[in-house]
């Protein structure tokens, strides 16, 4: 009989991605993976350490999880305690001193290990602690996507880690170096996906646009090139990817916003801070006017480009000028959605021990502020798509009889009632409502068209 494993995952897409690979690789040792941490025989935290108070966090679910095992012991049964991902890394053997309970503690870069490390606690090891940074690659030795059902839209991590040291950041001492995976195995790996569903992929890297895998003509690719070749991929609608840095905008990957109809016309594209010294100070290595010049190339080849962005607000030194020079940032460029956050220190970063730190009231007046102004802008985007017919990958059914939801090209999530439909179609929408963070919207005549089609969407 199988065991069960659930894995509860924390953070960003990439994590979703690796608990998703987590469980292909135990899958072929005996393990299921199941919903509910109920009846698990394995529970593993994929944790991230971008949050405030990550750490506690973990730590305090952590000691929940452990109450859990008593009451099984208690009933003579079992549970074994994982730990994975950015909190794992960062605390290694430190986590077991604190919960000295906890099984199993892995790191990002060696997941490929964990039948072994789950072997090694059956023969009687306690508290594995695996937070190598190896010379092996985890993704040549973990199986491909097979473990679970792969929707509509389906994620594929295509590069790990960073070089370029915001000064706010832990990802390059969690994640450690870039790494870019090989062009053949990500063509590989999105051929399996779009042969079990997927018709969206978003291709996925903590800076993905440093991309420069191996090509299978043995020269490095960029990620527009890796993007072209995905394109040709049968059966395959809409390619996006996320996260990117400004400063790897490179002319080709500009240029295929406009030349890729499968590239969708959606961008995440951080800036954090709109003013030249706090970009300094974080060692972004860009200015506020860079980013301006990005976009306007950007909007030039994709006029109809929807843009997101990240912000931190009250980083170390943000003067009052600062910080409107944020504001004017936002109100030139125009966000279709953003995600802003108050500063707060992560331990072990440069920025953690500067000096001139904000006071936590400003702080959260100047987040009140940007956050209004963002908000504002989504509704605009939204309410601007009412009364436009738009191409809608359906992706699962909503609470509602008869409901599917979907996205648009842009990202936004639309509402809609089509009974006959199903996940993995794409059918033309008239988008009736907004709200500020989805759509309503009603079908155009059935029957819809099942195989791809050519998106257009401006
Ligand atoms: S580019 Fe992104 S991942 Fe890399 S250090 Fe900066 S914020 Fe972190």
């Amino acid at each position: 009989m199988s065991k069960k494993l659930f894995i509860k995952t924390y953070g960003c897409q990439m994590n979703v991605y690796d608990s998703a690979r987590m469980a292909d690789a135990l899958v072929p040792h005996g393990y299921a993976r199941v919903d509910r941490s109920d009846d698990a025989d394995l529970i593993i935290l994929n944790t991230c350490h971008i949050r405030e108070k990550a750490a506690e966090k973990v730590y305090s679910e952590l000691g929940r999880l452990r109450q859990m095992r008593e009451r099984r012991r208690a009933a003579g049964g079992d549970l074994t305690i994982g730990v994975a991902g950015c909190v794992a890394q960062a605390e290694g053997e430190a986590m077991l001193e604190r919960a000295p309970f906890v099984d199993l503690v892995v790191g990002p870069q060696t997941y490929h290990r964990l039948p072994e490390l789950l072997h090694r606690l059956a023969r009687g090891s306690r508290g594995v602690v695996d937070t190598d940074f190896p010379l092996e690659s985890k993704f040549d030795l973990l199986p491909g996507p097979t473990s679970g059902p792969v929707g509509a839209s389906a994620f594929l991590t295509v590069q790990e880690g960073c070089d370029r040291f915001c000064t706010f950041c832990v990802v390059p001492y969690t994640r450690g170096a870039e790494e870019s995976r090989p062009a053949a195995a990500v063509l590989a790996e999105a051929r399996q996906l779009v042969a079990a569903g997927a018709r969206e992929i978003t291709l996925l890297g903590q800076n993905v646009n440093a991309y420069h895998g191996e090509g299978p003509d043995g020269r490095s690719w960029s990620l527009a090139r890796l993007i072209a070749a995905l394109a040709g991929q049968e059966g395959l609608a809409r390619i996006r990817y996320t996260t990117s840095h400004p400063r790897d905008m490179t002319d080709d990957l500009i240029d295929a916003h406009g030349a890729i109809d499968k590239l969708m016309p959606f961008l995440h594209l951080p800036v954090q801070s709109g003013s030249d010294a706090v970009l300094e100070a974080m060692n972004r290595r860009h200015r506020a006017d860079d980013y301006r010049q990005i976009v306007d190339r950007l909007r030039m080849a994709r006029p109809d480009l929807a843009l997101s962005s990240d912000f931190i607000v009250g980083f170390p030194g943000e003067s009052e000028a600062d910080f409107r020079a944020t504001m004017a940032l936002v109100q030139e460029i125009g966000f279709a959605q953003a995600f802003s956050f108050k500063y707060s220190p992560r331990p072990g970063t440069p920025a953690a021990s500067m000096r001139r730190q904000v006071k936590d009231a400003i702080k959260r007046e100047r987040l009140a502020e940007l956050q209004a102004l963002l908000a504002a802008q989504a509704t605009a985007f939204n309410q601007a798509t009412v009364g436009r017919v738009l191409p809608v990958l359906l992706e699962h059914a909503g609470r509602h009889d008869g409901q599917m939801v979907g996205r648009t090209p842009y990202l936004q999530p639309v509402h809609l009632q089509a009974p006959d439909a199903r996940p993995g179609m794409l059918i033309d929408v008239l988008i009736e409502d907004s709200q500020p963070h989805s759509l309503a919207g009603a079908t155009l005549a059935a029957p819809w068209p099942e195989p791809q089609r050519r998106e257009a969407c401006a």
